[in-house]
């Protein structure tokens, strides 16, 4: 039976554990949460008590961590780097969203070692986890690219080569740059049109056929009520939040710098999200921006 080691099972890596599980993955999992490693056990996972004893002897080693220092520290840094314990052979999954260069340097550390490394970003959320739809966004050689699948597979949907190592996470961040575009434009379009008093459903329904159509107005509507199952419905609870679109745009902003790619786009997405977590709103939905607009005089 094939074993994966699984470290980080928060609110994304918990569910896509749990699929590995019911795909017949032997899974060993860890966290620096109790709580996540009984909710692990709970859903078929065994699990470890440190990092080191999950991945040793691991056909794959996957991370779903929040930002690029933890997925070094995990496995480069401090008195156990996990790249000491990791059989050579092996492939290391990063799903986690970091910056591009951290991922290029843990790669050319694993390949120090014969460890293979893929960064293996997602889209598609805390649902998508949950329902084994994700789409992975892999960074790494045609080789490592064929030997991730069939745990890939158990975990989403659509599986795309973006290229070499960090190659997975520019297009991750490229792809959170234009779905915070996109969200601030169709918050602002639709604030606009009701102040002129517009019903918000038709004028959803009328740019949703047009020109303006676009993602956050077929299935993530941010006007309260259009739309049953979108977070907005829902007082922006559950979703995407604010803070890690925020952190996702600062990884856009590290990317242009180094590239020089202009993105003014981007940097007033960037400006409207972090003024709209300063007014409290960091752990809202990312749709939650509305409320930017919103006349509050009124
Ligand atoms: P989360 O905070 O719910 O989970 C992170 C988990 O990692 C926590 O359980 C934490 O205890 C654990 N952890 C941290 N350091 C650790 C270590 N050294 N060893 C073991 N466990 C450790 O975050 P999440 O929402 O699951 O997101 C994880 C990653 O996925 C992030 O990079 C995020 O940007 C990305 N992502 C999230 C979403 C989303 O909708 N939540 C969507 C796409 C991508």
């Amino acid at each position: 039976m094939t074993s994966v080691a699984f470290i980080g099972l928060g609110n994304m890596g918990g569910p896509m554990a749990a699929n590995l599980v019911k795909a017949g993955f032997q899974v060993r999992a860890f966290d620096l949460a109790a709580e996540a490693l009984e909710t692990a056990r709970a859903q078929g996972c065994d699990t470890a008590a440190t990092a080191q004893a999950a991945a040793a002897d691991a056909d794959f080693v996957i991370s779903m961590l929040p930002a690029g220092k933890h997925v070094r520290g995990l496995y480069m840094e401090g008195d156990a780097p996990l790249f000491d314990v990791i059989k050579a052979g092996a492939l290391v999954i990063d799903c986690s969203t970091i910056d591009a260069d951290t991922a290029r340097q843990v790669a050319a550390a694993g390949a120090e070692k014969g460890i293979g490394f893929v960064d293996a970003p997602v889209s598609g959320g805390v649902g998508g986890a949950q329902a084994g739809t994700l789409t992975f966004i892999v960074g790494g050689s045609d080789v490592q690219f064929t030997q991730a699948q069939p745990v890939l597979q158990a975990m989403g949907k659509n599986i795309f080569h973006a290229g070499d190592h960090g190659a997975g996470q520019v297009a991750k961040v490229c792809n959170n740059m234009l779905l915070s575009i996109l969200m601030a434009g169709t918050c602002e379009a639709i604030n606009m049109g009701v102040k002129n008093g517009l019903n918000p459903a038709v004028l959803s329904e009328i740019m949703k056929q047009s020109s303006g159509g676009n993602w956050a107005l077929n299935v993530y509507n941010p006007y309260p009520g259009v739309m049953e199952n979108a977070p907005a419905s829902k007082g922006y609870q559950g979703g995407f939040q604010v803070d890690l679109m925020i952190k996702d745009l600062g990884l856009a902003m590290d990317v242009s710098q180094q590239s020089a790619a202009a993105i003014p786009m981007g940097s007033a997405a960037r400006a409207l999200f972090t003024l709209h977590k300063a007014g409290g709103n960091g752990k809202l939905d990312f749709s939650s921006l509305l409320k930017l607009y919103q006349d509050k005089s009124e």
